[in-house]
């Protein structure tokens, strides 16, 4: 069973999420990362895609290593912005002979430092994921910002265009959050749009404050005090300030399996350590 709408309608999910490498060093140490998790036994794990395509050959690459090295089951995020209609058939047709199932159907982050964004055939993620659908043979994925996305005017309209690319594929994962509070009531708004698909809330663990509220920053996300205060405690103790983190994610995940979430989304930026932590913790699976 290798689509996510079926391990979804399963049970609930624990998946990873990863970067593609740039060099040889960071190749090497990911697939340490992917074998200490293997042991985990995760659902699924996702591969993310570099702005305008900028990773296209090597998030390929690595969602085919693990579909070809792995039991695990990968999905290849992909996105609009970049990209002609054609350039996305070619691009599922290459998943498709490598026996890839799913994909995470996005609209891309800008370039970085102020670049103008690359050519499209695409204006929303809901046209990508029209196209994947009509290709077939595919499970989609959208994404979803508790928070509201940056370019949305506001909540209602937020929420209309979220409900309406939801339906229109299998599941979302959010953008990461600290306050369950904005995870419930984006669930709650859906269900009164009446979109119920599944939502996996996507779950940073905090080894890096300064890293994690840039990129908190540029996705609309808010890193409330109480974990800036929390995460001051480490001072400039790396080690403190990842068991903290480690901590303050247990906490949220816990809540949000008693809220009943379909499943946990964990962005693993591609090390083990405070993973297998929460797992620990949270009695899900006895640690290697
Ligand atoms: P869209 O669904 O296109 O929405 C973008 C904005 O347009 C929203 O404000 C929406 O409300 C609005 N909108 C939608 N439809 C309409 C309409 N018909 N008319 C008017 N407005 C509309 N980025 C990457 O580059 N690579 C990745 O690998 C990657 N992985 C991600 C994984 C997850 C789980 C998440 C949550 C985000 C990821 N991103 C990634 C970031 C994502 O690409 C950005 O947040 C992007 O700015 C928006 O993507 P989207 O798919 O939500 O876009």
């Amino acid at each position: 069973m290798a689509r996510i709408s079926d391990i979804l309608a399963a049970g609930r999910t624990y998946s990873f999420e990863f970067f593609p490498p740039k060099n040889e060093a960071g190749w090497l140490s990911l697939g340490r990362t992917i074998s200490e998790l293997e042991h985990l036994a995760p659902d699924f794990v996702s591969v993310t895609y570099g702005a305008g395509g900028s990773t296209r050959t090597r998030t390929a690459d690595l969602v085919s290593w693990v579909r070809r090295q792995t039991a695990i089951t990968p999905m290849a995020h992909l996105t609009c912005q970049g990209h002609t209609r054609a350039d996305i058939r070619d691009i599922l047709m290459t998943y498709r002979a490598e026996g890839v199932e799913n994909i995470l159907a996005l609209g891309g982050d800008p370039p970085a430092h102020g670049a103008p964004a690359p050519p499209s055939d695409y204006h929303f993620s809901l046209e990508l994921v029209a196209d994947i659908a009509e290709f077939g043979g595919f499970s989609v994925g959208v994404a979803a910002h508790p928070e509201l996305h940056p370019r949305s005017p506001d909540r209602a309209t937020d929420r209309q265009h979220l409900a309406t690319k939801l339906e229109a594929a299998d599941f979302a994962i959010t953008q990461f959050f600290f306050d369950i509070e904005h995870y419930l009531s984006m669930v709650e708004d859906l269900a009164a749009l009446g979109t119920t698909k599944p939502v996996l809330p996507g779950i940073m663990p905090i080894s890096n404050l300064g890293q994690v509220t840039r990129m908190a920053h540029m996705s609309g996300a808010e890193v409330p005090p109480w974990v800036v205060q929390a995460m001051g405690k480490a001072g400039d103790n790396l080690d403190e300030a990842e068991r903290i983190g480690v901590d303050l994610a247990t906490e949220l995940c816990a809540k949000l399996l008693d809220a009943g979430a379909p499943g946990l989304h964990f962005y693993a930026l591609n090390r083990s350590w405070a993973i297998r932590q929460i797992y620990r913790n949270l009695g899900l699976h006895p640690s290697p």
